[in-house]
C-alpha cells in the first residue's frame, strides 16, 4: 500500500499515536486532531500588465487554548488547505514544546512568487491582510514569514493592518524588518535554535560535533545553518547543499560564504565551481554527521529512509519525514531531532519580538541569543528524557510533551 503523503493526514496520524499513549479521551482527541477555525478566501490583484488575477488565500487557527494563534504565511504554487492545516497543527505543538504562551495557526496563498513583481507582491500581501484583518491582533492571531515570504512582505502587511485599525500595533505580525520593530536575531533564529539542539544531542550521544554536515534546501533556514553550524559547534565541514536547481557535493568542504554569494548572484546553487553535481537523493544518502532537511515536506519517506546515513537528522523544515520513515530511521539508530522541536527557534524569537513590541523596549542580540539558547536547550532535554522514559522515537516524545500541555490547557478551560 502506498504511503500517505497528504501533510495533514500525516500530522493527524502523528497526533493519534501520541493521543493513544497519553490515553486522551475521545472528545479531547476529536478536538485536537482538527483546527478550531479555518478561513479560505479569494484575493483579486491588479497585475502590472493591466489585467486582474484572483489568488486563493488561507488562514487556519488550529488551537488557542495556551494563547493567541501564532504562525507564518507561506506563498507557494502547491499551497493547499491541507498543507496549511498541517502547518497550523505543527505550530500548536511547536509553541507548546518550547513552552511559550501561544497557540498555533498558519496562513498561505497559492501563488508562484518567482513570477510576481514587487508591486504585485505588495498588492497581494495587502489583499491577504484585508481579508483576515478582523481576526488578527496580538491577543488573537499573529502571522509571520514562512517559505517565500520575507521581512518586506511582513512590513507591507503591518502597514495595511495599521491603516485598517487606525493605530500602531507592531505586535500584530513578527519577522518584521528591524526598522519597523523586528527583533535582533529573528532572521537566523530557526537555524540557530536547531543547531543548539544538535549541540545538546552531540554531547548526550557522544557524537563528533565538528564532523561533516549536509543541507537540503538553501533558503533562509538552510543558508543560516551553513554559517552557524561551525560557529556554534566550534567546527564542522559543509560537504553538500541543494535547492530546486539541484545538489552539489565536495567532501573537502564547501565555503558557506562563497556558496551564499553565488546563490545570491545567480539565483541558484547549480554550477557552483569547486563542487560536483549530485542528485537530491544522493545528498540525502551521504554519510555525514548531521543532515539538515531545510526545504519542504515529504523528503524522507518509506522509499529512501533506509538509505539515510547521517548520525543526526535535524529537521529545520516542517514535515520532511513521514511516519513510516520515522520508524525506519529509529530502527537504524539515527537520532532525529523532529521539526517542531528543531525549528522552534523561529517562533521563539517571534515571541520575543512580540514581547519587545509590547514593552516598546528592545534587547541586544546577545540577550536574544542567550534566551533562545535557554529555551531550546530546556526543550531538547525535556523531549530527550521523554524519549528515554517511554522508549519512543524523538518525534513521538516531542508529541507527548507538547500534546500533554495543550490537553491540560483545554481541560482547564472546560472545553471538553
Ligand atoms: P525559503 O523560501 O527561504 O527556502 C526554501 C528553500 O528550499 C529554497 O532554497 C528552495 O530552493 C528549496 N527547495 C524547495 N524545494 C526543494 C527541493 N525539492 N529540493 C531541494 N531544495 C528545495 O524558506 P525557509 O524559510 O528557509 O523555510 C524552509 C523550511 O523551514 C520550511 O519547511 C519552513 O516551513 C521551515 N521553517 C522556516 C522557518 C523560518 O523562520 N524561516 C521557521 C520554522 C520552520
Amino acid at each position: 500500500m502506498s504511503e500517505q503523503l497528504n501533510p495533514f493526514k500525516v500530522a493527524q496520524a502523528q497526533f493519534d499515536e501520541a493521543a493513544e499513549i497519553l490515553g486522551l479521551d475521545q472528545a479531547m482527541r476529536d478536538l485536537l486532531r482538527w483546527p478550531r477555525r479555518e478561513y479560505q478566501f479569494t484575493i483579486p490583484v491588479k497585475m502590472d500588465n493591466g489585467t486582474s488575477k484572483v489568488f486563493h488565500g488561507y488562514r487556519v487557527q488550529y488551537n488557542d487554548a495556551r494563547g493567541p494563534n501564532k504562525g507564518g504565511i507561506r506563498w507557494h504554487p502547491d499551497e493547499t488547505i491541507d498543507t496549511v492545516r498541517a502547518l497550523s497543527a505543527w505550530m500548536t505543538w511547536k509553541c507548546s514544546v518550547v513552552d511559550i504562551p501561544l497557540g498555533g495557526g498558519k496562513g498561505g496563498i497559492t501563488c508562484d512568487p518567482k513570477m510576481l513583481s514587487d508591486g504585485e507582491k505588495e498588492r497581494l500581501a495587502r489583499g491577504w491582510v484585508r481579508m483576515v484583518a478582523r481576526e488578527l491582533g496580538k491577543h488573537r492571531d499573529v502571522p509571520a514569514p514562512d517559505v517565500y515570504t520575507t521581512p518586506q512582505i511582513m512590513a507591507w502587511m503591518l502597514d495595511e493592518f495599521e491603516t485598517i485599525v487606525g493605530r500602531s500595533h507592531p505586535a500584530v505580525i513578527t519577522g518584521k524588518p528591524l526598522a519597523l520593530g523586528g527583533s535582533k536575531g529573528r532572521t537566523d533564529a530557526t537555524a540557530r535554535g536547531g543547531i543548539y539542539t544538535v549541540r545538546e544531542a552531540s554531547k548526550l550521544l557522544g557524537l563528533n560535533p565538528k564532523g561533516t554536515f549536509a543541507i537540503q534546501g538553501f533558503g533562509n533556514a538552510g543558508q543560516h545553518a551553513a554559517v552557524l553550524h561551525p560557529a556554534i559547534l566550534g567546527g564542522g565541514t559543509l560537504v553538500a547543499v541543494s535547492d530546486t536547481s539541484g545538489a552539489i557535493y565536495n567532501p573537502a568542504g564547501i565555503d558557506a560564504a562563497e556558496i551564499i554569494a553565488f546563490k545570491k548572484q545567480t539565483g541558484k546553487i547549480k554550477n557552483f565551481p569547486g563542487a560536483k553535481a549530485i542528485t537530491n537523493d544522493e545528498l540525502l544518502a551521504l554519510n555525514v554527521d548531521v543532515l539538515y532537511p531545510a526545504a519542504l515536506e515529504n523528503v524522507i519517506t518509506e522509499a529512501n529512509a533506509a538509505k539515510i546515513n547521517a548520525n543526526i537528522v535535524c529537521e529545520l523544515a516542517n514535515g520532511p519525514t513521514t511516519p513510516a520513515a520515522d520508524k525506519i530511521m529509529y530502527a537504524k539508530g539515527i537520532h532525529v531531532i523532529p521539526d517542531f522541536l528543531a525549528n522552534a527557534g523561529g517562533v521563539t524569537v517571534s515571541y520575543f519580538e512580540q514581547v519587545q513590541n509590547t514593552y516598546n523596549y528592545y534587547w541586544s542580540l546577545e540577550e536574544v541569543c542567550s534566551r533562545l539558547d535557554r529555551k531550546m536547550t530546556e526543550a531538547y532535554h525535556n523531549v530527550y528524557r521523554m524519549h528515554l522514559d517511554k522508549k519512543v522515537h524523538m518525534r513521538l516524545a516531542a508529541y507527548l510533551v507538547a500534546v500533554q500541555r495543550v490537553a491540560e490547557a483545554v481541560k482547564l478551560r472546560g472545553w471538553v
